[in-house]
């Protein structure tokens, strides 16, 4: 496919590319509406550049290096075989490793995997550190699941991603469904079958072997971190603002953490089920437990605070009224309707925890109404800088303490928002962090692919 071979307007060249990631990949919606986000911010760097397209930086970039696919057979508790599919998706090598999270949930498919990864490409270039974007999983539903299936399952699907994965061509992470206790299965199963002690592989392990201090608290802690910095812009703060939070998991709960050390309320949080609302302000130390520790649902909240009111399914959590709301559930949890409610309830600023959790209708809500909104690929950037600090000491075998991980953090996304701000003012979009976000990430791993060659 060669549509870079005579000179088409720029807005002609990006809606080419779309078509063709359209019909070569037929009902990956997700995947098709990650890519349109991108392609339509990149009109202008492409008016300006006719570089990349000559060199089909566009028409390159949307396919992805590699995508594998296989078989993960396990044995549940009864005796019974399971068998479920994993994906690896290797993005862009261009500018480091590939490195992205693993996803387990029964939505996973290469639809999702491929939006995921291909996000992923900016984001990792917009942390400033030297990695490439991938992105894994499986359709596999840890919910209900007890330890020793996690065990099996987790092992199974390491036994056959071994193969593509090393500390220096792609180091997987976690993501929804993949915390500590499956990155340590996984480590374990590597660590058997290809031998030695090969630290950088995968992060988010656990502290005594090799993982990072603020690993943990990294996505939610940044993804506040890069909202403050918007506030800021306008003189406005977390300080005594009412904050809405989705999701109830690692993102979220570090959010809501360091949202409230900020001196923030937040009045509600979820899980896949359903909402709770507490207007006194939510207790973390509940949610923490109840989540992380004893895997329960977040309706079990109300039981211990009853004044607390709990809400079966999702939706209406943005119809909360809030200054603030921090998305950390998963993708196109706001939709445009949604986004409406949101703005007339008088909502300042939105930051997104989660991967594309706003629909491209939702953005244009909030762009249109002038709400500070801070794009995924920026704004939850925090979690895989820290991942790629993690690798950066595994490299030195050596480990930084709490605060100086975490001041690095801090600058990281104070960085990224700089960058994003510049790039959006420099390319005719004050102010607009969606553009400005896609624009200097694409910047990076764009100039890396025109300097190695077709
Ligand atoms: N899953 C996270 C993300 O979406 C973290 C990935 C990583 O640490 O590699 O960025």
């Amino acid at each position: 496919q060669t549509i870079n071979q005579e000179e088409v307007s720029a807005k002609t060249y990006v809606q080419n590319v779309y078509e063709t990631v359209v019909k070569r990949n037929p009902q990956e919606v997700e995947f098709h509406q990650a890519v349109k986000e991108i392609l339509d911010s990149l009109v202008p760097v492409i008016e300006r550049h006719p570089k990349y397209m000559k060199a089909g930086i566009l028409e390159r970039i949307v396919e992805p290096e590699r995508l594998i696919t296989f078989r993960v057979p396990w044995v549940d508790d009864n005796g019974n075989v399971q068998v479920n599919r994993g994906f690896r998706v290797q993005f862009n090598s261009t500018i480091g490793p590939y490195k992205g999270g693993l996803r387990f949930h029964p939505s996973v498919n290469a639809s999702i995997i491929k939006f995921l990864g291909f996000e992923q490409t900016f984001k990792n270039s917009l942390t400033g550190q030297p990695i490439g974007g991938g992105k894994g999983g499986s359709d596999f539903e840890p919910k209900g699941k007890s330890d020793g299936e996690i065990m099996r399952f987790t092992q199974s699907f390491m036994t056959e991603l071994y193969k593509y994965i090393g500390q220096d061509t792609d180091v997987p992470a976690g993501d929804i469904g993949v915390g500590a206790r499956e990155i340590g299965f996984m480590f374990g199963q590597y660590k058997r079958i290809h031998g030695g002690h090969e630290a950088g592989v995968l992060t988010g392990k656990g502290i005594g072997y090799g993982g990072s201090l603020a690993r943990t608290e990294a996505t939610g802690y940044g993804c506040v971190y890069f909202v403050n910095e918007m506030l800021e812009s306008k003189g406005l703060s977390f300080d005594g603002s009412t904050v809405v939070v989705s999701g109830s998991g690692n993102v979220a709960i570090y959010a809501m953490q360091k949202a409230i050390r900020l001196g923030a309320k937040v009045v509600a949080c979820s899980d896949s089920n359903g909402y709770i609302y507490d207007k006194d302000g939510i207790n973390l130390d509940t949610v923490h437990r109840l989540k992380e520790v004893e895997r329960k649902r977040i309706s079990e909240y109300v039981k211990e605070h009853p004044n607390a009111v709990y809400t079966e399914g999702c939706n209406n959590i943005w119809t909360i009224p809030c200054d603030i709301a921090l998305p950390c559930a998963t993708q196109n949890e706001i939709d445009e309707e949604s986004a409406k409610i949101l703005v007339a309830n008088g909502v300042q600023a939105v930051g997104e925890g989660a991967n594309m959790p706003s629909t491209l209708g939702a953005i244009d809500v909030f762009l249109q109404a002038n709400v500070l909104f801070g794009p995924a690929k920026a704004a939850n950037a925090g979690g895989v800088a820290v991942s790629a600090l993690e690798m950066s000491q595994n490299s030195m075998r050596y480990s930084w303490r709490f605060h100086e991980v975490d001041d690095k953090l801090h600058e990281i996304m104070k960085n990224i928002y700089k960058n994003s701000v510049k790039a959006a003012e420099e390319y005719g979009h004050p102010g607009n962090l969606v553009v400005g976000a896609n624009i200097a990430g694409f910047l990076k791993v764009a100039d890396g692919m025109l300097a190695h060659g077709v």
